[in-house]
């Protein structure tokens, strides 16, 4: 027996504006088996410390090409990284909808504040958040995790205002460390060969210490491959 929604058609994930508070996660057309009618269904997330209480999205069918109309989400009160708007399930006017696209137009606060989008701006995709890649090189690798404890998952991105910390958190162009793990937004901008000299510094004055001879010799050969002859006297 079917569910009582059969989804066929879903928004490209992730649309975002750049300055708005919020993003769209996904969207998705869905007949309502029970009611017989297809419905639109959408989720946002707050990339904001202000809580949410209410937005407004605008929904444009585009198969076949219809008017435009506006839905108001309401009755939540949502802080950062939470999803708002998600169980509504939106009428569209015309039941032979295929596909829309939609905007937000309207975030209210819970401060009385409102953020209202410029009119026909257009959501666009964010980059999709990858899985890392290991570097080839283990005293990059090591230095690299060392750094970035809890947030070397993901690789890190910056799209528009917005940055992807490598713990998967997103955060304003203006915050230089994460909200979420505290990772510095400068420290997944550094290369594998800046990893990798840090690495190979670090490994060499760990040997250094040790006093065993074959310890040093090795930190002096560390030494030399960074080319700092001076360390290695
Ligand atoms: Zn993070």
């Amino acid at each position: 027996m079917p569910g009582r929604y059969t989804k066929f058609y879903s928004l490209p994930s992730r649309l975002y504006l750049k300055g708005a508070p919020v993003m769209i996660e996904a969207g998705r057309l869905l007949l309502d088996n029970q009611l017989n009618c297809v419905v639109g269904q959408i989720r946002l997330v707050n990339l904001g410390e202000a809580l949410i209480t209410g937005a407004t999205v605008c929904f444009t069918p585009t198969e076949p090409a219809g008017e435009p109309f506006t839905h108001r989400f309401s009755g939540f009160s949502i802080g950062r990284d939470a999803l708002c708007a998600r169980n509504d399930a939106v009428p569209f006017p015309d039941q032979n909808v295929q596909s829309f696209t939609a905007a937000v137009t309207r975030v209210d606060f819970s401060d009385g504040n409102v953020w209202t989008a410029p009119k026909d701006a257009e959501w666009v995709p964010m980059p999709e958040t990858e899985k890392r890649v290991s570097f080839g090189d283990p005293y990059a690798e090591k230095m690299y995790k060392e750094q970035l404890t809890g947030a070397d998952k993901y690789k890190a991105w910056q799209d528009r205002d917005l940055w992807c910390c490598g713990c998967g958190a997103l955060n304003r162009a203006e915050e230089s460390f994460c909200h979420k793990c505290g990772k510095a937004y400068a420290d997944f901008m550094h290369t594998e060969e800046e990893f990798m000299q840090q690495g190979k510094y670090a490994a060499a004055e760990a040997l250094l210490t040790s006093g065993k001879k074959d310890d040093i010799l090795l930190a002096g050969q560390l030494f030399t491959e960074l080319g700092a002859y001076k360390y290695a006297a």
